[in-house]
């Protein structure tokens, strides 16, 4: 079995999206460093770090904001678009998650913002048990020695792996 604790919020992010793209991310075969959506990436970290948001690391999470609302704790991640909604839900999801479990916290919830726009991510019990499992399945899905084939969809136009592919 691939290592569960090697699984990072970005895999988790890749693969919803592409399965792909999480077994070259995981097995460490690097993207393509121009493509624009890496450097913009890179750009939003550093403006993230210039604004100095409540930075949090615990293990292998790296969410820009935690604090407490109500009396429970909200994670916050914060994006340039809307563009992969799922994506970045299940992202978010697998770090409540972590810290629910490690932490062993009462409650968690999660929102994602991009510019004006905020996705709600409830930490109640389904959601949890979803991505236990979703961690499972993928813990052997990135054991296989080799990648699924490639599938064409909306995501791959500006996917840094597009050399590995087309
Ligand atoms: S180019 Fe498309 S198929 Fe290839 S890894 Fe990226 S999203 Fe997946």
């Amino acid at each position: 079995m691939y290592d569960p604790d090697l699984i990072t919020g970005t895999t988790v992010q890749y693969y919803v999206t592409c399965k792909r793209e999480a077994w070259l991310f995981a097995h460490r075969i690097s993207a393509d460093q121009n493509d624009e959506n890496i450097l913009m990436g890179r750009a939003l970290a550093e403006i993230k770090e210039e604004k100095q948001l409540e930075d949090f690391a615990f293990s292998n999470l790296k969410f820009d904001k935690i604090g407490k609302e109500r009396g429970h704790y909200v994670v916050t991640e914060y994006k340039k678009s809307f563009r992969n909604p799922e994506g970045a839900k299940m992202q978010l999801l697998f770090y409540m998650y972590l810290l629910k479990k490690n932490l062993k916290l009462r409650k968690i919830d999660g929102k994602v913002i991009s510019g004006k726009k905020v996705l709600f991510v409830e930490g109640n019990e389904e959601n949890m048990r979803m991505m236990e499992a979703l961690l499972e399945e993928m813990s052997r899905f990135l054991d296989e020695p080799r990648p699924p084939k490639p599938e064409k969809i909306a995501f791959c136009a500006k996917c840094g792996y597009r050399n590995y592919c087309y």
